[in-house]
């Protein structure tokens, strides 16, 4: 057995229920343990994460990757198309396709080796809906398989705030969804963002903030939605949306 193999991640039943709305099934608290268990064993090869205590990982990893979709959660969505641009070793992306298993997620990431190592816990883990995919987000948001076809975009630790906003509105169907995990969110950010989101075709719905429940760690959730279609040159090209951010 695997060294890491006996590391147990907490229950957290009624820290689920009381800060999400939400509990997960037996089948889902195993799946988190086994996706707990592959990312320890695959930090050692990947250097995927410092995030390893269980509580942790809990909190950093599963807690705050559901807690920016709660609005999907708690209304029981089905069959949402969901992508996770930057995903690195699967997050949100993969705890948000273990909650929501009628979802299709493509988890997106630029270094092939990461995707490949998702491709490994999607098959173990049996995810059937979700798509590790390698490539920059600039790329795939120009391809008409992925424009303008997803309900709902996440984006945690990717780029500043405005960049962020180039790589999903383009990605986003109308009506549909930008989740931006943040720590800090500060008023230039916010000045920024409406800025390029005017570009874009979206709109700042919402900004939450909140803390962690074990750590008391700040996080803000910036929403954006989609209004109206996104002009055909952006995403700028590969680097460019990062270079000369639209804020
Ligand atoms: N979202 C994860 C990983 C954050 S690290 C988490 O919060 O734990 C940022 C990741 O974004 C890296 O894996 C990097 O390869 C990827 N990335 C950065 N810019 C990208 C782009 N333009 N398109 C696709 N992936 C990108």
């Amino acid at each position: 057995m695997e060294k890491t193999g006996g590391l147990l991640l907490p229950g957290m039943e009624a820290r689920w229920v009381e800060t999400l709305g939400w509990r997960p099934s037996d089948r889902q608290r195993e799946m988190f343990q086994s996706l707990y268990e592959r990312i320890l064993s695959g930090n050692r090869r990947l250097n995927l994460t410092r995030i390893t205590e269980p509580e942790e990982f809990w909190e950093k990893h599963l807690w705050d990757s559901l807690r920016g979709v709660v609005p999907w959660l708690s209304r029981g969505y089905s069959h949402l198309k969901i992508i996770d641009i930057g995903t690195g070793a699967g997050f949100p992306g993969l705890p948000i396709a273990i909650a929501i298993p009628e979802s299709e997620v493509t988890l997106l990431d630029s270094t092939g080796k990461k995707v490949a190592f998702l491709q490994t816990i999607v098959a173990e883990l049996g995810i059937e809906r979700a798509f590790p995919v390698v490539g920059r987000a600039e790329a795939i948001a120009q391809m008409s398989e992925h424009r303008e076809t997803y309900d709902l975009v996440t984006l945690r630790a990717v780029a500043a705030a405005s960049v962020c906003a180039e790589y999903s509105l383009p990605l986003l169907k109308m009506g549909g969804t930008a989740v931006l995990y943040r720590g800090q969110w500060t008023e230039v950010e916010q000045k920024e963002i409406q800025r390029a989101i005017g570009q874009l075709g979206g709109v700042l719905e919402s900004v939450e903030g909140f803390e962690t429940p074990l750590s008391g760690g700040v996080r803000h959730c910036v929403y954006l939605r989609k209004v109206e279609p996104t002009p055909d040159r952006f995403p700028r090209p590969a680097g460019v949306p990062a270079q000369k951010p639209l804020g």
